[in-house]
């Protein structure tokens, strides 16, 4: 027998508290409906635990050492630039509002990620399933999709059925625009009209299904008062799908799922700006901070290593945890106190105080994130109730953020219903999918380092 259908929801920015809250406050009645037939675990994210690095990480089924997106705002060092996916309205300005959409819609998906990475909708569509995807920001596929809207010039190239936010769409589903009012839920109606549209034609053999207003909600009002503001909202877009299959049970009938949130949030008191204690080496770095986590790039020639940049971040209250590389070794930094460590035949070893690198799966996040060639010489973790404000300045100071190796920023809910697979790092989606179809899980999905046995 043929296997069945599947669909991919992926809820931006929900906690694994969030999600169990949702289901103990009967205020959520199709994520409810799911949980009853499915498998509830929690699982890790990737570091940093930013969405554009989350997303690409879900779909190519690897971390940011293969796929390469490192950041939600990166120094391109071959183009000498800052590339900008949207921290901000003001940090969009700063970096060239025109720059910012086409890095975002286009170069993400056709330059940046790295071309040996693959995703699952090329690896499902070369065996000839049909896949779809919904405003999700990582959609590399093979279909080519013009514009639908006038003032959007270039063709992208996504699976066979492609809805990204009114700017392509694959088919006229008559969905209303995605971007009239975001903190109204504007996002997540057209991803569900779409939604609709897809399921009552039965149209695809997967689906990936991007939900990203509840972390909308989450940054303004707090990952608690998320709750208030989208969680209905979010469920009525899943109930949207369950609706259109008769349903449901008769969904259940048609389609596996997978139900996950891409990273975490934890709530946010306090705004650091990155570059004042870094302020003597200004001439010689490039500092791209976002949310809560920070890279600085070495400018070629700099007069400085990543090692004195980490001792000059000792005692900042915003810094939790360094990053950087020396030689074939990680070298994690906390309070003045090192730890070395780098994967062998069997696991990992390490010199040091092992307790630097606490957080869930922290070897293998970090030593992935340290291994993308568009990292930062060093890579920083913001402590708990910390931001890095972003280069307009902005931050999320009395809500919520993410982006850190820390466990609230990390930890997913992750629910599996008619999948013979229990993921338990958002990593081993996409070869979970590919595995439910019986699809050969291509050699980069597999590259993995190996997992945090301390
Ligand atoms: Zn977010």
């Amino acid at each position: 027998m043929a296997a069945k259908k599947l669909v991919l929801i992926v809820v931006d920015g929900m906690t694994p508290a969030g999600f169990e809250r949702a289901l103990a406050g009967h205020r959520a009645p199709a994520l409810s409906f799911l949980a009853e037939h499915g498998t509830y675990q929690r699982a890790t994210s990737v570091f940093p635990s930013l969405t554009p690095v989350c997303l690409s990480s879900i779909a190519t089924g690897s971390g940011p050492d293969v796929h390469h997106i490192p950041h939600l705002v990166w120094w391109h060092r071959g183009e000498r630039r800052i590339v900008e996916y949207g921290s901000s309205f003001a940090a969009v300005r700063a970096a060239g509002v025109a720059q910012s959409l086409t890095d975002t819609i286009y170069n993400l998906n056709q330059q940046h990620l790295s071309p040996d990475a693959v995703t699952m909708y090329e690896a499902l569509e070369d065996t000839g399933l049909v896949a779809a995807a919904v405003n999700i920001t990582c959609y590399r596929g093979r279909t080519r999709h013009n514009p639908t809207l006038p003032w959007v010039t270039k063709p992208a190239f996504g699976p066979k059925r492609f809805f990204f936010y009114s700017l392509f769409e694959s088919d006229a589903t008559g969905a209303p625009l995605a971007v009239r009012n975001r903190p109204a839920g504007s996002i997540d109606a057209y991803a569900s009209a779409v939604g609709r549209w897809l399921v009552t034609r039965d149209g695809f053999d997967f689906l990936a299904y991007y939900l990203s207003d509840f972390d909308y909600a989450s940054h303004t009002h707090g990952p608690l008062g998320a709750d208030d503001v989208a969680l209905v909202r979010t469920d009525a877009a899943i109930q949207a799908l369950l609706d259109a299959a008769g349903g449901p049970d008769a969904f259940l009938e048609r389609y596996a799922v997978i139900l996950h949130s891409d990273h975490g949030q934890t709530t946010v008191e306090h705004a650091a700006q990155l570059e004042l204690p870094l302020a003597r080496f200004i001439d010689d770095i490039v500092v791209t901070a976002s949310n809560r986590a920070g890279q600085v790039y070495l400018l070629p020639d700099a007069r400085f290593e990543a090692a004195d940049l980490a001792r000059s971040l000792d005692g900042e209250a915003a810094v939790d945890t360094t990053l950087r590389r020396e030689g074939s070794e990680g070298v994690a930094r906390r309070e003045g106190e090192e730890l070395r460590f780098r994967p062998n035949e069997t696991g990992w070893e390490w010199s040091g105080d092992a307790s630097i690198l606490d957080h869930p799966d922290a070897f293998h996040r970090s030593w992935s994130a340290l291994a993308n060639p568009n990292a930062g010489e060093l890579l920083v973790s913001a402590a708990e109730g910390w931001e890095l404000m972003d280069i307009g300045g902005r931050h999320h100071s009395g809500g919520g953020s993410h982006g850190s190796l820390i466990e609230g920023d990390s930890i997913v809910p992750l629910l599996t219903v008619g999948v013979d697979a229990a993921p338990t790092r958002i990593t081993e989606v996409a070869p979970a999918v590919l595995a439910h179809f019986g699809v050969e899980v291509p050699a980069p999905m597999r590259i993995a380092a190996p997992a945090h046995a301390a």
